[in-house]
């Protein structure tokens, strides 16, 4: 089976040896506050510097899911209020988590601006031009929801002070860790509002990574095959020539080839590199999913609003030129065969 799932998605197949030396060499029973289990997570955050190109000053921490760094910005970063122009459903369920920590009262002095780079639910990006054009517009911290995109395209990273992603999208990891990465401002800013009744309070966490600690006993398991998966990988200036090429194509594959399926999205500008959206009527979406299954591939279902009548698949680093070989030439057979 293959799987064009945008999340969880395909992890690296030698993930799988990872894990076994894990286990094997007892990582995996390490007790956290050990000199080798803090090296682990020392080298895994050299690593996101090096390999994501993240600046020296910019601060990285692990906690356990994108949805509680969604919480860790509402209740350590945001005084007043958080701004959350958003296009799709994680958008406005982190505008709902937020709201309900900082509830929005005082929307005029909002201090925190809440973009979500990519929105996995239909396909869309905020390019690098409107991310420098909210820099300038916008005076307080900026944070970036860029879950299915960090590690798969490179980012301008001082367009905003807080970024973050769990591991089981670009990363091609499994499920149940995410990186948190956020400027000195940032920091600044939580010391400002002393934020620090939370167990995931960011001067909490902040205080712990420095000592290359966590406040509670940490996936051990997922940073060391964070730590190996960053080893591995190519430098993201590579990284995003390839997952551009490969989206690239995949629009002109749909804008050009006779499919009987269209794209979501037809603005290009806002076009998603690593998560295409392709739209159908409600039985052709179903037909095609389940022919897909049938000949060995998973592609994404919709979510949300768009949850019967577009399919997704995601243009994740983890996935291979063989297959995605495998899934047009698939697309181009079952088009021009029967389909009832
Ligand atoms: C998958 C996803 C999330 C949720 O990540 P969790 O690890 O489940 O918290 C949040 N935002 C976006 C854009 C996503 O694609």
């Amino acid at each position: 089976m293959i799987t064009f799932y945008p999340g969880p998605s395909k992890v690296y197949p030698q993930v799988a040896e990872y894990a076994t030396d894990a286990v094997r060499q007892g990582i995996v029973s390490m007790n956290h506050r050990s000199a080798g289990f803090m090296d682990i997570v020392k080298e895994t955050i050299r690593l996101i510097h090096e390999k994501l190109d993240v600046p020296a000053d910019y601060h990285v921490a692990f906690v356990s899911s994108a949805t509680e760094c969604w919480e860790i910005v509402a209740q350590s970063l945001t005084a007043e209020a958080s701004l959350h122009p958003f296009s799709g459903a994680f958008g406005k369920k982190w505008a709902e988590y937020a709201y309900r920590i900082k509830p929005p009262m005082n929307l005029s002095e909002a201090d925190v601006l809440c973009l979500v780079q990519n929105e996995t639910s239909n396909g869309t990006q905020v390019s690098e031009q409107t991310m420098a054009q909210f820099r300038r517009d916008f005076s307080g911290l900026i944070a970036v929801d860029a879950v299915s995109s960090m590690a798969g395209i490179r980012f301008n990273w001082d367009l905003a002070d807080v970024w973050f992603a769990s591991v089981q999208k670009c990363f091609g990891l499994p499920a149940g860790l995410a990186v948190l990465i956020y400027s000195p401002a940032a920091l600044e800013r939580a010391h400002s509002i002393g934020e620090n009744t939370h167990y995931n309070s960011l001067l909490f966490i902040h205080e712990n990574f420095e000592k290359f600690q966590t406040p509670y006993t940490p996936n051990g398991l997922g940073i060391y095959l964070l730590m190996r998966v960053l080893q591995q990988i190519k430098p993201i200036v590579e990284i995003d020539r390839m997952t551009k090429k490969r989206s690239s194509d995949w629009y002109t594959f749909f804008d050009t080839r006779s499919t009987g399926f269209k794209l979501l999205i037809n603005d290009r500008a806002t076009r998603s590199d690593t998560v295409i959206a392709v739209e159908g009527s409600e039985p052709a979406i179903k037909a095609i999913k389940t022919a897909a299954h049938q000949a060995g591939i998973t592609l994404g279902n919709g979510y949300g609003d768009w949850k019967n009548t577009t399919f997704r698949i995601a243009n994740f680093p983890a996935i291979t030129d063989e297959e995605i070989e495998q899934l047009k030439n698939f697309l181009v057979t079952w088009s021009s065969g029967p389909q009832d």
